[in-house]
């Protein structure tokens, strides 16, 4: 069966070391270098969507997380406190949205400011046990493709509705397959915000959205935020389990919480919503889905290495090298062993191309293009080759 695991070792991917920790994966070069390029794309759809990026800190002194409500609804999904002394005690976060709240308080909104989007790409931390971790998919170190859109509650529904375009668009573009939608519901017990007039006010929004999107959706209860309900997005791994990648969740509770105010065109203080998103999932979640998915060999825009340089013989390619190095591309020369073998660990590797240049191409200007899935291109024009690679190289 096709385990991210083992694939991410055979393709160099990510790295668990005991002495770090279970749950702490390193992302070596190759595994780094498709998970910049995600990034990449993540952060430029969110720019033309409206969004801005912002920095913040992993960990916060103790109080912020009381007053986000994460500390009394969520404190045993969090490593313990961390004392420097008696009035000095910090806490890794366990998600972003309490530092975006600040970013929205770090001065006075207007309804002109409204949806503000704030975006980043940050780590967050969770005290998973130890038994329940493994590769990718389940971790303590998490790098969460988040955003917090702080808008008025009679923009909610238009937002929400942006937010499923942006994700299929993704998906689409990443070669994700969802496997469903799902609304999901609070349950019972202290874990959820008791406020019911609010949890209803939010799932009717959720509700309205998919309604008017004509999403068909299952229901489930006690999946929620503990601060409001949420429209997930499904897949289902290579071991056939079900789990949750990209979601949008609709909270009235935190705006309360960190008194966020905006004023209105009639001069009037309002209290806006928060909107919160992730159009991809976190970063280890989304990497152990696609590479099992796409048994490693992932789309030619986010692949490690797109091109691999086969030279035979005594010829010169480092001035290919170096166009496709400028034209974008990742690209690497490999000159040792037979021209077979190289081809053959090209192709192991999931490389996309490999350009195969011998005495006679190198004395043209020409290049042989092999594909990955063993079919092989007419040598053309090294200008005309480095076109076709780019233009395979956008999402
Ligand atoms: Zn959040």
């Amino acid at each position: 069966m096709i385990d991210h695991r083992k694939l991410g070792r055979e393709l160099d991917l990510f790295h668990s070391d005991p002495l770090a920790g279970a749950g702490l994966p390193i992302w070596l070069p190759a595994g780094a270098a498709a998970r910049h390029a995600v990034e990449e794309y993540v952060r430029e759809l969110e720019r033309r969507a409206g969004y801005q990026h912002v920095y913040s800190p992993p960990l916060a002194k103790r109080q912020l997380f009381e007053l986000s409500g994460h500390l009394p609804h969520f404190a045993d999904d969090m490593f313990p406190i961390m004392r420097v002394s008696a009035d000095d005690e910090f806490a890794l976060r366990p998600a972003l949205c309490p530092y975006h709240a600040l970013v929205f308080r770090s001065r006075g909104r207007s309804y002109r400011d409204l949806p503000l989007r704030i975006a980043e790409l940050g780590g967050m931390y969770r005290a998973e046990r130890s038994g329940v971790l493994g590769g990718l998919s389940r971790v303590r170190s998490i790098w969460l493709n988040d955003a917090h859109n702080f808008c008025a509650l009679d923009q909610a529904g238009e937002e929400i509705a942006a937010i499923l375009e942006m994700i299929r668009r993704a998906h689409a573009a990443l070669g994700v397959r969802p496997a469903g939608f799902r609304l999901s519901l609070r349950g019972t017990g202290g874990k959820y915000v008791d406020n019911p007039p609010m949890w209803d006010r939010a799932e009717a929004v959720l509700r309205d959205v998919l309604r008017a999107q004509g999403v068909s959706y299952v229901e489930a209860a006690d999946e929620a935020a503990f601060y409001g309900p949420k429209i997930d997005v499904q897949v289902v791994d290579a071991a056939g389990r079900e789990m949750t990648l990209s979601t949008v969740q609709l909270d009235f509770h935190q705006p309360e919480r960190f008194d966020l105010s905006y004023v209105d065109s009639g001069g009037m203080r309002r209290r806006p919503v928060i909107v919160h998103r992730s159009i991809v999932g976190s970063m280890e979640r989304l990497f152990a889905y696609l590479i099992e998915v796409h048994e490693g060999a992932f789309p030619m825009w986010y692949a490690p290495v797109q091109l691999e340089i086969l030279p035979v013989g005594d010829v010169a390619v480092d001035g290919f090298f170096r166009a496709a190095v400028e034209a974008g591309l990742r690209a690497q020369v490999a000159a040792e062993g037979s021209l077979g073998s190289r081809v053959r660990d090209a192709a192991h590797r999931r490389v996309p191309y490999a350009a195969v240049i011998g005495a006679r191409e190198a004395a043209d200007g020409r290049v042989s293009l092999r594909l990955r899935d063993g079919r092989a291109l007419d040598a053309m024009p090294a200008p005309e080759a480095l076109e076709l690679l780019v233009s395979d190289a956008r999402p």
